[in-house]
Order: C-alpha cells, then structure tokens, then sequence
C-alpha cells in the first residue's frame, strides 16, 4: 500500500521518502498546533510566534517519528536483513524491511528499539521542559512550549507501540518471546496477530464511542487506527501462511509454460483481436526467432489510445527486455511473490539462456497455495 512517495534523501543507506498522505497529516498536525494548542497554552504569543512554533514542533515531531523508525532499521541491518526504504505516511512511519527476523532475539532487539527511542527522546524533552520553564523570557518559554508538547507526544508513541498487537512493536515483542518459548514462528504469529486484531477492535469501538459522545475528530481518527491495524493483523498472518506454504518451491513448477511469441511489427489491433481475446492469454513474448526484444502484457494494451491500434505496433507499446523484471526457473517462490508485490505487477517472465521459457503470474501463485490449503499440505 506504501509505494512510491517522494525521496527526500538517505540515512545509513536507507532510502527515505513522503508518502503523499503525509503531507496531510503535517498539515493538519501544524495546523492544530498554530490554531489551538499554543494559542490555548501561550495566550500572550503573536500571531507569527504561533505559526513559527506550529511549523517547528511539526518538523520536529516527524523527525523523531524517522528517529524512531531508523532505530528499527538499523538494528535490522546489523543484523543482516538489508531495509529498503522508511517511509513517513499518514498513521506514522514504516520500515520496509525486506526479510523476517531469523531468530527471536532478533525480533525482539529489532522491535524493542522503536519504543524505546520514543521514550528516550520523550525524557530528554521533558528534562528540558523542566529545566527551563521557570525562565521567564520568551525564548525560553518558546523552547519549553515546543519540548513539552514533544515530550508528551513521543511518550505516547513509545507507549502506544508497546500495546501488544502485532504488527504494532509491542506485538513483534510478544510474538519473539512465544517464539522464543515454543520455537514455533506460526503460531507465535497467530497469537500475537490475534492480540493485534483485538487492539484493533477495541480501538475501532472506543472511537465509535468518541463519535457518539460529540468528540468526533478523536473518534472517526481512532477508528480509523483501529481498522487499520486490524487489517494489517490479518494482512501479516496470512503473508506468513503464504510464505510457509511457498518455502522449497520454485518458479518453474507453477509458471505457465504457453507462451505465445508474436512478431515486433503487429499491429496493437491484430493482436488483441487475433489473439488476445481468442486465447484469453494476457502476456505475449515480442520477437523474432529465437531472440526475444521486450514483453506485451495488457498492461501494455491499455497504455495505447484504442484509436492508435491499428497504427501502433508491439514492439512501439512493448516492454523492452531490458526494463523488464524477470526471473530465473529456479527462483524461490517467496522471491517472486516480493518481487510482484514490491513492483506492483501482475506477472513476470522466468528467463534461462536470454529466452523467456513461462510466466509467473499472481494467478498461478494463489492457485498454488489455494490447491495446497484445499489438500491441507
Ligand atoms: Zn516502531
């Protein structure tokens, strides 16, 4: 759900980006900071004095969200498991990290950082807050005015991130110790999955409540966490059971091998009149004898204008081999699956000796793993 975003540079070799729902969120974050909260606290600030606070606080507040999400992914890294990319988006931050943990303690140390830096960096705004408010000027009480309310926030974050409800760190935390416990992943997983979809529904209920009780921004926001993290619960579990029953199998057992090689210079027409919708097949290999230049996917036929068909060709609409993501036959079925939900495609080639010999579609995943839980292997 997280692709794509704006970059806005790296850290430790990791890729940072803004999703677009952030900026929202920073807005409204700013917005409720200049307008209510330090009018309300700081009666005698001007106008530019609430703005400049607002701003500043806001920047602040998502930096210490990065902070924390940079701890995660550095504990990651040392441990081997490379991250991709931190994105800031409308409910937080997430880690793209690439593989699961391969011990508990892993899992533990990796989850418990988060937390933990919140909660640091929370008491270090706080000590400052106590330090400096019985000064009297105003850039003290500028400094104070920014740290508490930073303070508070990020204790609740540490807080809120220790709520035992996996995906939340707190459930990755619960999860590690059953783990480590019983030394079976799935059903820690279940567990702590289970704990986060109970979170979610009583966060979902406490919000409904708000909306009934007249506080409705709270409520509908509330709820809104709440269903969010009980759709990622379930999202994790199933991904699991879907990486279990894919583990020891390759590509070139489930692609389909009736791939059908159409010439460079067909028309757009000729092809999904000839043989796209006679065939059903969605995916057509472009070349010439044995050399294979690119790949035409309905994707592909749905770029070109449907008044261009009869004048454009396939090799124009194609794919190009070298733009192409691709697999080789013995590619591990859990790599493909990353690879098509990282990329957001529906199919990819599986490539020996520059030759496209099948294709692994999200299709032949699912019917694989649907067969398998049917048969209860
Ligand atoms: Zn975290």
């Amino acid at each position: 759900m997280l692709r794509g975003g704006i970059p806005i540079g790296k850290a430790f070799g990791i890729q940072l980006r803004l999703h677009y729902s952030w900026f929202f969120i920073f807005a409204l974050v700013t917005w409720a900071l200049a307008a209510a909260w330090f009018p309300q606290h700081y009666e005698s600030w001007s106008l530019s004095a609430r703005i400049a606070a607002g701003l500043i606080t806001s920047v602040l507040f998502f930096g210490s969200v990065l902070v924390h999400e940079l701890m995660h992914s550095i504990v990651a890294q040392r441990q081997g498991i490379p991250v991709q990319s931190i994105t800031l988006f409308i409910f937080g931050g997430v880690s793209q990290i690439t593989s699961e943990p391969k011990e508990p303690k892993d899992e533990f140390r990796m989850a418990i950082v988060g937390p933990l830096s919140s909660l640091v960096i929370g008491g270090i705004l706080f000590g400052i807050y106590f330090g400096w408010r019985s000064v009297d000027t105003f850039a003290a009480q500028f400094v104070t005015g920014i740290a508490y309310w930073l303070g508070l926030i990020n204790v609740f974050l540490g807080a809120f991130n220790l709520i035992p409800g996996f995906p939340l760190d707190g459930g990755r935390v619960l999860r590690s110790l059953i783990w480590w416990r019983s030394g079976n992943l799935k059903n820690a997983t279940r567990i702590a999955s289970n704990a986060g979809r109970a979170v979610g529904f009583i966060l979902i209920f406490i919000g409904i409540y708000l909306v009934f009780t007249g506080d409705w921004v709270d409520g509908i926001w509330l709820a809104l966490i709440g269903w969010f993290l009980e759709s990622a619960a379930v999202g994790s579990y199933q991904q699991l059971l879907m990486q279990e029953m894919l583990k020891g199998h390759v590509a070139s057992e489930i692609m389909s091998g009736d791939c059908v090689v159409v010439p460079p210079d067909m028309t757009i027409d000729h092809l999904v009149n000839g043989n796209i919708l006679t065939s059903g097949r969605r995916c057509f290999p472009v070349g010439s004898g044995s050399e294979i230049m690119g790949l035409m996917t309905l994707h592909n036929v749905k770029e070109v204008p449907r008044d261009q068909w009869t004048t454009e060709t396939v090799k124009e609409a194609m794919t190009p081999f070298d733009k192409l993501k691709w697999v080789r036959p013995d590619e591990e079925l859990s790599s493909v699956l990353r690879i098509l939900t990282q990329d957001d495609i529906n199919q990819v080639p599986v490539v020996q000796d520059n030759k496209i010999i099948g294709m692994v579609s999200r299709e032949n995943l699912l019917n694989f793993v649907h067969v398998r839980s049917r048969l209860g292997t």
